[in-house]
């Protein structure tokens, strides 16, 4: 294996034996916290890199430049690193610091800007375009409308779930925020298979469960959810592409989330962050509507250590009105 990159990928699929035990059904999860840069992003961040050298449009010594809400920035940070290129990271101010210092860390130049939607010019997103613009040897790698960040799930998250379960599974679920894992993934099995169903997951503030459920109305954007990188106002092209192999959605309240954080800490001693935490319940949901004794599959996106100020702190979670959620015996890991 070479290097950081080459240690990218070949992630366990973990067995959730208390739900399993709950549901009746076989629960796994795609450890995706064991990439090296730490999720599931630093195989999108490598194939948009290998997609811009393969283009010509980096060449050695240049700069990569992204708008992220952290865990691309991470993964491509790391990438440009090991590569030698500079990296620029443009992400909303409402992201937890620790991404911010592990950023910095990494050697990347951070401009936290005020979160704003999409269709306003300031958004993080074109504020890092432009920047690729006003630079020499430069690029933006445009993880929402970047098809690399798909084709790397297609080419090898979804494989490697197909080659892990045997063939043998029923159901896949998971939530989006360039929805590259989501379609991805989906467009594998279901070559593989049509016959696996396939749910989206999708946090309070996110407009993709209600354009599900309407037959493809987009709302508004409104609430907002403390599961940090999902969540999205549109259909980015990363998603459009496969959104019609999607079977149903599912709305995931952040209680829900937050609960299982605590969880699959104290039952299966994993640390994990928040849209991992709502993966696991979408999951539970869906094998629950399959039935018993199907195998149903979902991404562990990240570890808890990006979020702990924030969801192991007794201050932060009664401020979100979500101390209520967690069950008294787990109360136990608000250590901060
Ligand atoms: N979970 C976390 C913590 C993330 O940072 C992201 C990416 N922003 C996702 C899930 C969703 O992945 P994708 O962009 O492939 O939809």
């Amino acid at each position: 294996m070479e290097g950081f990159v080459g240690a990218i990928g070949n992630t366990p699929l973990i067995r959730l034996k208390t739900l399993c035990k709950e549901t009746g059904s076989e629960i796994y999860g795609k450890a995706e916290f064991m990439n090296p840069g730490g999720s599931v992003k630093d195989r999108a961040a490598l194939y948009v890199i290998k997609e811009a050298e393969e283009k010509g449009l980096i060449k050695p010594g240049g700069t990569v430049i992204e708008g992220t809400a952290g865990n691309t920035g991470i993964g491509l940070a790391h990438v440009c690193r090991a590569k030698g290129y500079k990296c620029v990271i443009y992400m909303p101010n409402t992201q937890s610091q620790e991404k911010i210092d592990l950023l910095k860390m990494l050697g990347a130049e951070v401009h936290p800007v005020p979160a704003v939607p999409f269709d306003n010019p300031e958004n993080y997103n074109h504020q890092a375009r432009r920047h690729a613009e006003r630079l020499e040897n430069a690029v933006w790698t445009n993880q929402f409308d970047n098809t690399a960040n798909r084709r790397a799930h297609l080419e090898t998250t979804g494989p490697e779930i197909w080659e892990q379960t045997n063939g043998q599974i029923d159901g896949f679920t998971c939530s989006t925020g360039t929805g590259g894992t989501l379609a991805g993934v989906t467009r594998f099995l279901k070559e593989k298979n049509s016959q696996v169903k396939v749910f989206i997951a999708d946090p309070p503030g996110s407009v993709l469960y209600a354009y599900f459920k309407s037959g493809g109305k987009l709302m508004e954007r409104s609430g907002s959810s403390i599961t940090e990188g999902i969540g999205q106002g549109r259909v980015t092209d990363n998603l459009a592409g496969d959104i019609h192999l999607i079977d149903d959605a599912l709305y995931i309240p952040d209680e829900k989330s937050i609960e299982m954080v605590y969880r699959l800490l104290d039952e299966e001693g994993l640390y994990i962050g928040a849209s991992t935490a709502l993966n696991v319940v979408a999951a539970v949901e869906m094998a629950k509507q399959l039935g018993p004794g199907k195998k149903v599959v979902t991404i562990l996106c990240d570890g808890a250590y990006r979020y702990q100020s924030r969801l192991f702190s007794r201050k932060w979670l009664e401020t979100k009105n979500l101390l209520g959620a967690i069950p008294g015996h787990l109360q136990k890991y608000i250590v901060l």
